[in-house]
């Protein structure tokens, strides 16, 4: 039965609407629980040099396991945590347990490399967002070089002093920030000349045009342009095959994520001798860490 509180709005949608409102709250509820237990965690996704294929980097990717229905994709609960203001709790537990995680595996002995966390539009709206970030740093003693801040394009190009005001405080803490999504938001290309980033992300969707479609190989090539003179690093996120891997690297591209290197993985399948000995070792394979 639907909540009181709701029932007058409620009842004026159409049966399915109702059933796709109440999966909602039903949902938003378990997610309270979810934080509270351990069934939130996260997998960890390679990125690579597209020259060397060594590991330059991970990033961090939040799971759900519910109990019931099994593993959630964030694509669907990530909105409904911003909804109901959950968002900020599960954004700090992220932070820190990537930070952990890196920090971790510095200390193991393994090469330092860069943590990239996908922070939301309520994230990076709060005033808050510098002091975690500074706190997260000073409780795990990760080095501010080796966290990145992922956040999409539609929110870094919002003309708001608001933005800029935030991301050159969060570049002042020493952390890296990339532009996630790259291409997606139909932002003016000049605004990227005045933002305090590091990177960009070019969206998988054009990376899928690889090979299929001359439009999306040309709009590739004009971004990996475009940072390479605004002295940004660019990589390229999707990339499941040896074709769409070779043109990329053919355009200069510097960084590779995708499944044709790695899936996102558990940090226990993260082992020394894949983290340190480059991806170009296996050859001739189209998948090198499988999900675990
Ligand atoms: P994103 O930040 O753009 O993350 C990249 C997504 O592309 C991930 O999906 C990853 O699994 C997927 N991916 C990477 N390589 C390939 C490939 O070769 N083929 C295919 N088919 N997919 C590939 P995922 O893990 O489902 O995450 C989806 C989105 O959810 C993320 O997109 C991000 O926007 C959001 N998200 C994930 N974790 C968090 C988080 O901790 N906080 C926030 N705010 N958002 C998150
Ligand atoms: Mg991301
Ligand atoms: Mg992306
Ligand atoms: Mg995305």
């Amino acid at each position: 039965a639907a909540k009181k509180s709701g029932k007058g709005r409620i009842s004026y949608c159409s049966g399915v609407m109702k059933e796709a409102v109440q999966e909602k709250m039903t949902l938003t509820n378990s997610l309270h629980r979810a934080l509270e237990g351990e069934e939130l965690f996260l997998h960890y996704q390679p990125q690579v040099s597209a020259t060397t294929h060594e590991i330059t980097g991970f990033e961090a990717l939040l799971r759900w396991n519910h109990p019931e229905r099994g593993i959630i994709s964030p694509e669907v609960f990530i909105p409904l945590a911003e909804q109901s203001g959950l968002i900020s709790s599960i954004g700090e537990w992220v932070l820190k347990t990537a930070c952990t995680q890196n920090k971790t595996w510095q200390n193991q002995g393994y090469k330092p490399v860069r943590m990239g966390v996908n922070l939301s539009v309520e994230q990076f709206r709060s005033s808050n967002l510098e002091r975690i970030i500074r706190t997260c740093l000073e409780d795990t003693g990760l080095e501010p070089q080796y966290l990145e801040l992922e956040i999409t394009e539609g929110i870094a190009m919002k003309t708001s002093q608001y933005v800029i005001r935030q991301l050159f405080a969060l570049k002042n803490l020493g952390v890296a920030i990339s532009i996630d999504d790259f291409g997606t938001a139909f932002s003016s290309m000049s605004r990227l000349k005045d933002l305090p980033v590091d990177r960009i992300k070019i969206d998988r969707q054009f990376i899928w045009g690889i090979g299929e479609n001359p439009r999306d190989e040309a709009v590739i090539a004009v971004m990996i342009h475009l940072a390479r003179e605004l002295g940004l690093e660019v990589t390229a996120e999707g990339v499941e095959t040896a074709a769409q891997l070779s043109f990329l690297q053919t355009e200069d591209c510097d960084e590779i994520q995708g499944f044709y290197f790695s899936k996102p993985v558990s940090a226990n399948a993260i082992k020394k001798d894949i983290y340190e000995n480059h991806f170009s070792n296996i050859k001739n394979k189209s998948r090198c860490i499988e999900t675990l």
